[in-house]
């Protein structure tokens, strides 16, 4: 069988060296051999757990969340529910269960999602089956537009691919992946002369002014959050993301890639290992005014879910628990907000049109 490894090797072998970028989108995207058609992204023999996965009070709270919104939104009869790579439908199975006795909630919901996974989306419609009937996209700009949107996305910004730059002596040039003559074995280089992406980085970044320092932009992540921000603006709603991430600066080169819970190398293992970077929320919170949405956030996610009340849901859960349940609690809530696990690392940001209060969880 055809390796995608091989696939990209060629492709640099007959038209040079490609960005971070493309090398990420082959890797995760390539439409039958990359990691999001078919790798085994989630759970225990998988290849990393997410937030949802961990404990039921987190999908439970971003329902919660969700149904305030939609009655801020006036609790219009129509509203879309969009989730951006909702996995094995964890949150969105939790949230809807937690919601159920919102009275007109349910039925003002027109779920749609957003994945490119095949076996993942079958997991989609098992763990929603006894909720809703969803419709899935391959891409957002394909859900239709018309009426208010409700969006959640967790752990999905961070699989969108990013361009690195590094500094070099004269200046900052785009950071490429190439081959080694001799080997073929995968390794960056960096481009001749400066890139012009320099322009978009933030002052303090562009200033950097040590010699291999690393910085990183996402096109794909901005242009999908005005996209979003743009549909809110225009039909009304909310959005909320949540991600490992920073808010300012930089966090120097954050390609990493993960297989089996086990960092690996980012070339070992292509179309087998998860491969992420770090969100920039502070080019998320700027794509998404400009495109004429209000932000609420970003926070971490420790504030947020502590705002929201996880403490209060993991004393209701204890009560009915086992001695043995209440410790699993207690060790779920503090691995999703205890600064030095989930709590900080990972950021919370919300999206509104502009004529929404603030949203739950920021203050
Ligand atoms: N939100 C889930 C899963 C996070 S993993 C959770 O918290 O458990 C990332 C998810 O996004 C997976 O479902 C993956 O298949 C999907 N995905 C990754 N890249 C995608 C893309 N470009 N388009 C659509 N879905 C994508």
């Amino acid at each position: 069988m055809v390796e995608l490894a091989d696939i990209i090797r060629q492709r640099i072998a007959l038209a040079g060296p490609i960005t971070v970028s493309e090398f990420m989108t082959e890797a995760l995207n390539h439409p039958v051999l990359g990691y999001y058609r078919r790798g085994k992204p989630l759970g225990a023999g998988g290849d990393f757990v997410t937030a949802p996965e961990i404990s039921q009070m987190f999908g439970e709270l971003i329902g919660a969340w969700l149904a305030e919104r939609w009655t801020a939104l006036g609790s219009p009869r129509r509203v879309l529910l969009v989730e951006l790579g909702p996995g094995r439908g964890t949150l969105l199975g939790d949230a809807l269960r937690a919601t159920r006795a919102v009275p007109g909630f349910h039925d003002a919901l027109e779920p749609h999602l957003v994945e490119i996974h095949a076996g993942l989306r079958d997991a989609q419609r098992a763990a929603l089956a006894d909720h809703v009937t969803p419709r899935w996209h391959e891409r957002f700009a394909d859900v239709p537009s018309g009426a208010p949107l409700l969006l959640v996305a967790n752990e999905f910004l961070d699989a969108l691919p990013i361009r690195q730059l590094v500094r070099q002596p004269w200046g900052w040039a785009e950071r490429m992946v190439g081959l080694v003559r001799e080997s073929a074995k995968f390794a960056f280089a960096s481009a001749p002369g400066k890139s012009p992406l320099a322009a978009l980085l933030p002052d303090a970044v562009r200033a950097i002014d040590r010699f291999g320092s690393v910085a990183e932009l996402s096109p794909a992540v901005t242009s999908l959050t005005s996209e979003i921000a743009r549909r809110i603006a225009a039909d009304h709603g909310a959005a909320l993301f949540v991600d490992y991430g920073y808010d300012s600066g930089t966090n120097g080169d954050t390609l990493q890639a993960l297989r089996a819970h086990k960092p690996t190398d980012v070339f070992e293992a292509i179309g087998e290992a998860d491969l992420t970077a770090h969100v920039d929320f502070a080019a998320v919170a700027r794509a998404a005014r400009q495109a004429g949405a209000a932000v609420d956030g970003p926070t971490g996610q420790g504030d947020f879910l502590r705002d929201l009340g996880i403490e209060t849901r993991a004393a209701l859960l204890r009560r009915t628990a086992s001695p043995a349940q209440a410790e699993a609690i207690d060790a779920a809530s503090r691995r999703l907000i205890d600064p030095d696990q989930m709590g900080t690392l990972f950021r919370a940001i919300a999206l509104r049109d502009p004529s929404l209060p603030p949203a739950a969880g920021f203050t």
